[in-house]
C-alpha cells in the first residue's frame, strides 16, 4: 500500500528533456545550490547500519505471514510493522538513490543504489502476502475487527482499497502463473529501448552553420528547433527516413506489447485494457471519454494558436516541421537566485503559509540545482520518507523553462509537505494524477505572474508563447497520444492484425486531424506520420492523459484561485492536505471539481483563448509601434 515515489517529471512539461543539461560546470558545485544528504544519514557507514536494519526489519514482515486470522490485534500489528520497516526502508532508498545520481559514473554510488533496490524488492516479495490475506478474511471479518478495534478504523481506506482487487484476483496457481508471465512482458519494451538506443545507424548531416549532426533523438530534439528552416526540414526528413526503415520490426514489437498487455486485461477480467489502467487509481472511464471528447470538439483553439504562429514566423506555408521553432526570444536570463524569488512571489495568491512554506524551505538545502558532470539529466523530486523533507533535482540552466521546472518540482515538494503534515504515514502518498496538478498549478500561477510584472510587450509576447507552447504540448500533445492508444488497443481487442504500416496509418490520421492538415492549417509530409515510432510511452500503457488531465485541472483551479477569495483558495490548500487519503476522482470531487464532466477542461481551453487574444493584440501594437 506504500508505493515507491519518485516524481519524475520529463515529460510533464513536454519541454523538459534538454540535452544541454549534460553541459559541465568546471568547478565543484557550490554547497549552497546541492541538497545535503546529511539529513537522512550522517555517514555511509550509518546508511549501512540502516540498510542493515531494513534487512532484518524484511524477515519480521515475512514472519507475520498467516497471522491476520488470529484477530484484530493481529492486524493492526501487520499494519504498524509495515509502517514501521517503510520509514527505514525509504530513508535507505531515498539516500542511496539521490546520491547515486549526483554522479551516475561513480561505482559505488550505483552499487549502494542497486542494494537498495534489492532490499526493496525483498521487502515487497515478503509482505506481498498481505492482500491476499485481507481478501481471504472477507468484509465481514474486516468491519467485525474495525469495530472490535477502533485503532484499525485509520487503515479503512487501505482495507477497502485492498478489498476492490477481489474480481480481479485469481487462486494461488493462476495467480503463480501470472507473475511467471509478468517476466515475458517486459521484452517487447527492452527490444524496442535497444533497437531505438543503440542499434539504429543515424544519420549525419551537415547543418547550414556547417555543424556536423548525428540526428539520433538527442540530435533530432536540439536541431528541429534551428530558426534556419532548411535546417529543421532536413533534421525531420532524416530522423523519420531512419526510423521508416525499421517500421515492420518497431510495429511487431508494439503489437507483441499490446498482445501481452490483453493476456493480463482478460485472465484478470477486466472490460478492456484502458479500464484495467484506470482500475489502479480507481478512476472512472468517463474521465478519459470527457478529456478526448472536449479536446476534439475545440481543435480549431489549437488550430488558430498553429495559424498565429505561422504569422508570427513569417510562414505561409507552415508545415510540421516548424512546430518546435519558438516563436519570441527569451527577453532575460533567470539565475537561481532570481527564480526563487520569482517563484516566491507568484505562489502568494495561495496564501502566506503556503508562500513561507515555500520560501523557508527553498532557503534550505533541499534540492540539487545545477548541471554537474555525471549528474543525472531531468527534474524530478523525492518525497518518500514520510518522516524527512522531501528533496529536489534540478538541473538549471538560467533559462525561462528551467524557472518553470522549479516552479513544478516545488509544487511536488509542498504537496507532500502539506500531505504529510494532515496524514498519517499510510495515507499521506498522493497519485501522479493528483500531484501533477499540484505542480503544473504553480508553473501557470508563475506565468501569470510573469505576464502581470512584464516590462514591454516583446517580454509579454515571450511568456504569452511560452504559455501557449506548453498547452500545445501538454494538453494537445498528450491527448493525442492517449487517443492514438485507445484506438491501437482497440483494434488490437477486436482481433484487427497490427503491423507498422496500419499503426502509421492510424497515427497519420489522428495527427492529421489534431494539426487540421485537411482544412490547411498545417502541412504534415506523409514521412512524419512515423513520429509514433519515437515514443516509448505507448510502452507505459494509458500512463501520458495524466498530464493533460493534470493542466486542465491546474487551469480549472488557478482560474477560481485567481479570480476567487479565500474559499477557493482554501478549497484547494484541502486537496492538497488530503495527499492519499481518498481515490484521486474522489479528491477532486471533494475540491469542487467533476474531472469526468468537461469543466476542467473548458477551463484550460478558456485560459488558451483568453492568451491567444492577448497574443494577438500584443503582437499588432507591437507590429503598429514598428510601423
Ligand atoms: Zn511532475
Amino acid at each position: 500500500m506504500n508505493r515507491l515515489k519518485l516524481i519524475a517529471c520529463l515529460a510533464a512539461t513536454g519541454l523538459a528533456l534538454n540535452p544541454t543539461a549534460l553541459i559541465a560546470q568546471e568547478e565543484a558545485p557550490d554547497p549552497r545550490w546541492t541538497w545535503d544528504l546529511g539529513d537522512l544519514y550522517e555517514s555511509d557507514s550509518d546508511w549501512n547500519a540502516a540498510l542493515q536494519e531494513a534487512l532484518a526489519g524484511v524477515e519480521e514482515i515475512r514472519g507475520l505471514k498467516g497471522t491476520l486470522s488470529e484477530g484484530p490485534q493481529a492486524l493492526l500489528a501487520a499494519f504498524e510493522t509495515s509502517n514501521r520497516w517503510m520509514l527505514t526502508g525509504s530513508r535507505v532508498f531515498t539516500y542511496a538513490s539521490l546520491g547515486a545520481d549526483e554522479n551516475l559514473g561513480d561505482p559505488r554510488g550505483q552499487e549502494r543504489r542497486q542494494q537498495a533496490q534489492r532490499m526493496f524488492s525483498e521487502y515487497q516479495q515478503a509482505s506481498a502476502w498481505l492482500q491476499p490475506e485481507l481478501m481471504a478474511l472477507g468484509r465481514e471479518t474486516l468491519e467485525r475487527y474495525m469495530d472490535e478495534l477502533p485503532a484499525l478504523q485509520t487503515y479503512r481506506f487501505n482495507i477497502e482499497d485492498a478489498l476492490r482487487y477481489e474480481p480481479h484476483t485469481l487462486g494461488d496457481e493462476a495467480e503463480s502463473v501470472i507473475a511467471a508471465a509478468g517476466l515475458m512482458q517486459a521484452s517487447p519494451f527492452n527490444v524496442y529501448g535497444l533497437l531505438s538506443n543503440s542499434e539504429i545507424p543515424w544519420q549525419t548531416l551537415t547543418l547550414s552553420t556547417g555543424e556536423e549532426a548525428l540526428i539520433n533523438s538527442q540530435g533530432y530534439s536540439r536541431h528541429r528547433t534551428s530558426r534556419v528552416r532548411e535546417d529543421r526540414k532536413a533534421v525531420f526528413d532524416a530522423f523519420w527516413t531512419t526510423w521508416g526503415e525499421y517500421k515492420g520490426t518497431a510495429g511487431q514489437t508494439l503489437a507483441a506489447h499490446l498482445t501481452s498487455q490483453l493476456f493480463t486485461t482478460r485472465v484478470r477480467r477486466y472490460d478492456d485494457t484502458l479500464t484495467r489502467n484506470l482500475f489502479q487509481d480507481n478512476l472512472p472511464r468517463s474521465v478519459y471519454d470527457a478529456l478526448v471528447d472536449v479536446t476534439n470538439e475545440n481543435l480549431p483553439s489549437l488550430h488558430r494558436y498553429l495559424e498565429l504562429k505561422a504569422r508570427v514566423l513569417g510562414l505561409d506555408d507552415m508545415g510540421y516541421e516548424d512546430i518546435y521553432v519558438s516563436m519570441v526570444e527569451a527577453p532575460q536570463d533567470y539565475p537561481i537566485g532570481d527564480t526563487i524569488e520569482l517563484v516566491n512571489k507568484a505562489v502568494l495568491p495561495l496564501g502566506e503559509t503556503y508562500a513561507d512554506t515555500l520560501a523557508d524551505a527553498a532557503g534550505k538545502r533541499w534540492m540539487h540545482v545545477h548541471p554537474n558532470p555525471g549528474k543525472r539529466s531531468g527534474a524530478y523530486m523525492s518525497g518518500f520518507v514520510y518522516d524527512e523533507h522531501p528533496f529536489i533535482l534540478l538541473n538549471h540552466l538560467d533559462d525561462y523553462n528551467s524557472v518553470s521546472t522549479y516552479a513544478h518540482e516545488w509544487g511536488h515538494a509542498l504537496h507532500q509537505v502539506l500531505a504529510n503534515q494532515a496524514q498519517p504515514q499510510h495515507l499521506a502518498g498522493f497519485s501522479i494524477f493528483t500531484t501533477e496538478t499540484a505542480a503544473i498549478a504553480n508553473e501557470l500561477l508563475t506565468q501569470t505572474y510573469m505576464l502581470s510584472n512584464a516590462s514591454s510587450d516583446e517580454e509579454r509576447l515571450y511568456y504569452l508563447g511560452y504559455a501557449l507552447e506548453q498547452i500545445r504540448s501538454t494538453f494537445f500533445r498528450q491527448t493525442m497520444f492517449s487517443e492514438f492508444e485507445g484506438e491501437i488497443y482497440a483494434a488490437m481487442e477486436r482481433g484487427e492484425p497490427l503491423s507498422g504500416d496500419r499503426i502509421t496509418q492510424i497515427y497519420g490520421e489522428i495527427l492529421r486531424r489534431y494539426h487540421g492538415a485537411d482544412e490547411g492549417v498545417m502541412r504534415i509530409d506523409e514521412l512524419y506520420h512515423n513520429e509514433w515510432l519515437f515514443v516509448p510511452h505507448f510502452y507505459f500503457n494509458f500512463y501520458v492523459f495524466q498530464y493533460a488531465t493534470s493542466i486542465a485541472g491546474a487551469a480549472y483551479f488557478t482560474e477560481q484561485i485567481l479570480n476567487g477569495g479565500q474559499v477557493e483558495r482554501d478549497n484547494y490548500l484541502r486537496f492538497l492536505q488530503a495527499g492519499g487519503s481518498r481515490h484521486p476522482y474522489d479528491l477532486f470531487l471533494d475540491a469542487g471539481l467533476d474531472m469526468a464532466s468537461p469543466a476542467p477542461y473548458e477551463a484550460l481551453i478558456r485560459r488558451m483563448d483568453m492568451l491567444l487574444d492577448d497574443f494577438e493584440a500584443t503582437l499588432n501594437r507591437v507590429e503598429e509601434a514598428k510601423g
